[in-house]
């Protein structure tokens, strides 16, 4: 918990105790969760958070780097929880869990890319897909 307030505070933000409970759900769970799905684990865990709440925090968040976003082929949204530094999504297609992975080798692949094409990479968005550790071994 205090590290997402500490987040939240480095950010600019007040951490008000929604932000850091509707946070700390994403970061629970570790999977991409549909804002009505935040809301039902919120009851759950006794907070009395509404669901037009939760739909402005999670973009809130967003806007922090504290999750990211994604939409589904119905155009609804579902979110995940983000650690700071850079990183990918590796997504397990068997449990859903989401786990955050570096991306040290796409630098010699920009490098690469730029000696040999002449392009110069600026930004890229990767989501990998496949099973993690635990669904690999059922
Ligand atoms: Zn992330
Ligand atoms: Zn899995
Ligand atoms: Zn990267």
């Amino acid at each position: 918990m205090s590290e997402i307030s500490e987040t939240l505070h480095e950010r600019g933000r007040y951490a008000t105790r929604t932000r850091e409970r509707i946070a700390a759900v994403l970061r629970d769970e570790r999977r991409y969760l549909t804002p009505h799905a935040v809301h039902e684990l919120l009851l759950s865990r006794g907070a009395s958070i509404s669901l037009s709440t939760v739909y402005r925090t999670l973009e809130l968040l967003v806007g922090l780097g504290i999750a990211a976003a994604r939409s589904d082929e119905h155009g609804q949204n579902a979110y995940v929880f983000c650690t700071v530094q850079h990183h990918h999504h590796a997504v397990c297609r068997s449990c859903g869990r989401v786990e955050e992975v570096r991306c040290g080798p796409l630098e010699r692949f920009a490098r690469d890319l730029r000696n040999d094409q002449g392009f110069e990479m600026e930004d890229h968005a990767i989501e990998l897909y496949g099973r993690c550790a635990d669904c690999t071994q059922r």
